[in-house]
């Protein structure tokens, strides 16, 4: 019996959840990807671990990207995008561009050699972005590469000993069939630089929420960008791009006051002297066992209630944080040595060329229209699905249970 086939639109753990699911009810999937590796933004989070596990659900991701790479009913289409999609429901007609990546991922055996070999330094122009990359193939940085910036270098291409690197490939259309589509192409972490006031970006020692994955994952710890020594007395500033009606994100991202509770837990455990202070408005601390987690929390965190307008720079290694106590009603300056900004999700800046592409409607603050407030997987052209964030902030498991239902409501309606 001719297997039915379905389009996963984005490899986050979203879609590589519906891609995973279809497979087991039966589907072929072709699963497109614009990156070179599947994984979106949790493949380059860390584990949050202290003595016990903090259930942070990062180690969710790897597993089922390996899952999928190996999966015999899974095709996967890296640095692709969709262009044009046709038909309907059960009749989709797509058209797919692959752009070129300059190593054939069917090729690279990922030896390294390739990397070895590179002139250019820190860092090298090709790399694996990652330990468990998916497909595991090594990426050219289009902007370091001596080759692609107009020189003569072939080192790479000519030692590489499976013939992966291409340098003249161009980009290949791809046509298929197909009877569903999930979209889960996510979404954007919010640009701290729009929030000039916090400093992102002007001083050294204020990170976010993303670079202390980015840090924890490479580094395994977190130094003070200004003086590579351990922080001693660390801020987090909650809704960061949250809650924040002057900018048109009324939302709640759901995800930052559990990681900065995390964080705070994880930098206690590697340094016990650290101090921890938790600004936030309001707390999110729903989620099976996260009111126990948040009651540990503050026997050694300090939550004060008021966000901080303003951080300036006192010193090289130290912060002046301005905020406004509610429960004094007054405002406050004091210092630390690293400001960490709870940045939240917001919806992809090209969200509204895909849902044009696809003819489906984006709805509250730019994210995709899910229709119902249960489920959220419908839209509004039938055989069209949602998954995971692109149609709202959710957490790991959440994605993971959405990718799911879309998957399951995607076989439903193709039986
Ligand atoms: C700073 C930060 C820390 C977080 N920490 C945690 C945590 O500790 N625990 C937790 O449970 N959750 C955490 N989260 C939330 C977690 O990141 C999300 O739940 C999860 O990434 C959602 O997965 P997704 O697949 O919906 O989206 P994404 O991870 O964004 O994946 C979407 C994928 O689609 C691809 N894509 C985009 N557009 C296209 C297109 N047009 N065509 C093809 N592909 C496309 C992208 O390249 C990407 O691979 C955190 C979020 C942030 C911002």
């Amino acid at each position: 019996m001719e297997k039915k086939r379905v389009l996963v639109i984005g490899g986050g753990i979203a879609g590589v959840t519906s891609a995973l699911e279809l497979a087991k009810n039966g589907r072929e999937i072709f699963l497109v990807e614009r990156e070179p590796s599947i994984g979106g933004h949790a493949a380059s989070f860390c584990c949050k671990a202290t003595d016990v596990c903090n259930k942070c659900s990062v180690c969710l991701v790897p597993e089922r990207m390996k899952e999928v790479g190996i999966h015999p009913q899974i095709s996967l289409l890296t640095t692709s995008e969709v262009r044009e999609i046709n038909g309907e429901a059960g009749d989709f007609r797509v058209k797919i561009v692959r752009k070129t990546r300059f190593v054939d991922p069917d090729r690279c055996t990922a030896c390294g050699i390739c990397s070895e070999v590179c002139p250019v330094e820190s860092p090298k122009a090709i790399s694996l972005p990652y330990p468990g990359v998916v497909p595991p193939a090594f990426v050219v940085d289009k902007d370091r590469c001596l080759r692609l910036q107009g020189q003569e270098c072939t080192i790479c291409q000519d030692k590489c000993p499976t013939q992966a690197i291409d340098f003249d490939q161009g980009p290949q259309e791809i046509d298929l069939d197909v009877e569903a589509t999930i979209v889960a192409n996510g979404f954007d972490v919010f640009d701290a630089r729009e929030k000039a006031p916090l400093g992102y970006g002007k001083y050294p020692n204020v990170l976010t929420g993303l670079d202390m994955e980015e840090r924890l994952l490479k580094d395994g710890a977190i130094l003070l960008p200004s003086n590579g020594r351990p922080p001693q007395d660390v801020a987090f500033i909650q809704c960061v791009g949250s809650r924040d009606e002057h900018i048109g994100n009324g939302y709640c991202s759901k995800i930052c006051c559990k990681y900065a509770m995390r964080f705070s837990r994880l930098l206690q455990y590697q340094n016990p002297e650290v101090k921890v202070t938790v600004f936030y408005m309001d707390l999110q601390n729903a989620g099976k066992g996260f009111g126990d987690f948040y009651e540990q929390c503050k026997e050694n965190i300090r939550f004060v209630q008021g966000i901080p307008v303003e951080i300036s720079q006192v010193s090289p290694d130290q912060l002046a944080v301005r905020y406004e106590d509610l429960s004094q009603g007054k405002t406050v300056e004091e210092s630390h040595d690293l400001v960490v900004l709870s940045v939240g999700i917001t919806p992809r800046k090209d969200a509204r060329n895909l849902a044009g592409i696809l003819g489906v409607n984006l709805g509250d603050f730019g994210f995709f229209d899910g229709l119902t407030q249960i489920e959220n997987t419908s839209t509004n052209r039938e055989g069209i699905f949602l998954a995971g964030c692109c149609q709202g902030p959710r957490d790991i498991p959440e994605s993971i249970a959405h990718g799911t239902l879309a998957a399951l409501r995607a076989v439903r309606t193709l039986t």
